[in-house]
């Protein structure tokens, strides 16, 4: 569907995806129902037929269950309003929208360049599926520069995420999808930090945007779902048919899920984001703490793209702190209101020790000796979380 950004998305995203009127009766649900449907019947041979002649003119028509029924159709639409995209394809988690869009794209004895600051298990992907199959991938810093120095003649495809995964790395996207245009890359970004809300890459030049839905679309830590999102025919085309023969699908109940979540993701993200703001100026005023990333905070060295190519921020943020192993473990263990556990995007606010492992791999990470700590701040009371923090930091010393 094609998105119509003339209304403020506050208000698109309250309009979009609603159930049509009953022709008979002239009402609607406000709320679309879950459609759980394995299959769908038709009148007769001619609807049958009619439906298959759409379907190969590129229209969205339904012949069996596992293309979609109205609720995931509504949720399509939702995540190309979010991205500015003409088409949406749904998965079953945002890896799994990752994967599709390499399949799709990438064909043996391709090379792909990848972001070192991207999810962690991409990496997975490509040592686990993508090199069985022929296609050779490429890490280092999200530059310009960076990527040019390893690319080759077989590089088809630009794979970046920003802000990155760990320490919120800020891309600048619009050079990098101009220097994927000048080499006939295609450029794909995990969109999953700005989730189409704060930030939209394929308005700043990229061909194709992940998210996963997982995070701040479904906001409530009850479903899996992912979405790549595309503007160009070709690569709707590609991806429509890869994303039907590798069979995903995404149950109704998560479509539903999703739908009835993502009405409210503009109030979460920027409570969420209110919220990190005030731990920001919390934790700048303690001793313990080396650096802060957070690209809404002055002093991140992303906080320049960040004014320039984004719309808001969100509850994510990583903290540097002069901590010995030992002491921030402590601290880790001593929250209360922040829970150990991975993901985000959530209401409830979590934290992550991360480990120095998954660091080393990021150009991006200055390695100064500091534990690192990633927050998601949720939709608490900040005096709550800020006090919770102060306290654990006692706990640590
Ligand atoms: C969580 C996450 C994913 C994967 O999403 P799942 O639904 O957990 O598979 C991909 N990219 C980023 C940046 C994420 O944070």
């Amino acid at each position: 569907m094609a998105a119509s950004r003339s209304r403020h998305l506050d208000t698109q995203l309250q309009h979009t995806g609603t159930a049509q009127f009953d022709p008979l009766t002239g009402a609607a649900p406000v709320a679309l129902p879950a459609i759980r449907t394995s299959t769908v019947r038709f009148r007769d041979l001619d609807a049958l037929a009619a439906a298959h002649a759409a379907r190969a003119r590129g229209e969205r028509r339904v012949t069996y269950g596992r293309m979609g029924m109205d609720t995931h159709a509504a949720l399509e639409d939702v995540f190309c309003q979010l991205e500015g995209g003409q088409r949406a394809f749904l998965a079953s988690s945002g890896l799994g929208a990752i994967t599709l869009a390499m399949m799709a794209l990438l064909n043996a004895g391709d090379h792909v360049l990848i972001a070192d600051c991207a999810y962690g298990p991409v990496r997975t992907l490509d040592s686990t599926v993508l090199s069985r199959f022929g296609v050779q991938a490429s890490y280092c810093r999200g530059t310009v520069e960076a990527f040019e120095a390893q690319r080759r003649p077989e590089t088809r495809m630009l794979y970046v995420e920003s802000p990155g995964s760990l320490l919120f790395e800020m891309l600048d996207l619009p050079a990098l999808a101009e220097y994927a245009r000048q080499h006939d890359m295609v450029m794909v970004v995990d969109n999953t930090w700005g989730s189409g809300y704060i930030y939209q890459p394929l308005a700043l030049g990229a061909d194709v945007s992940v998210v996963a839905g997982t995070k701040y679309v479904g906001g409530h830590s009850d479903l899996m779902l992912g979405a790549v999102v595309v503007n160009d025919a070709d690569l709707a085309r590609r991806l429509g048919d890869n994303h039907y023969a590798l069979g995903m699908s995404v149950s109704a109940d998560d479509a539903w899920l999703a739908l009835r979540g993502v009405r409210t993701l503009p109030i979460r993200m920027r409570e969420s984001a209110r919220n990190a703001m005030a731990v920001c100026e919390f934790l700048a005023t303690r001793p313990e703490v080396q650096r802060i990333y957070h690209p809404a905070w002055p002093a991140d060295p992303g906080h320049a793209l960040w004014k320039r190519d984004c719309t808001g921020s969100n509850g994510m943020l990583a903290v540097a702190l002069k901590l010995d192993g030992a002491a921030v473990r402590r601290f880790v263990n001593a929250l209360k209101l922040f829970a150990i556990g991975y993901s985000w995007g959530g209401f409830e606010s979590l934290v992550q020790l991360v480990e120095p492992a998954s660091l080393k791999l990021h150009g991006y990470w200055a390695d100064d000796g500091c534990a690192v700590v990633r927050l998601h701040v949720g939709l608490e009371s900040a005096d709550d979380l800020i006090e919770d923090l102060a306290q654990a930091l006692q706990a640590a010393s």
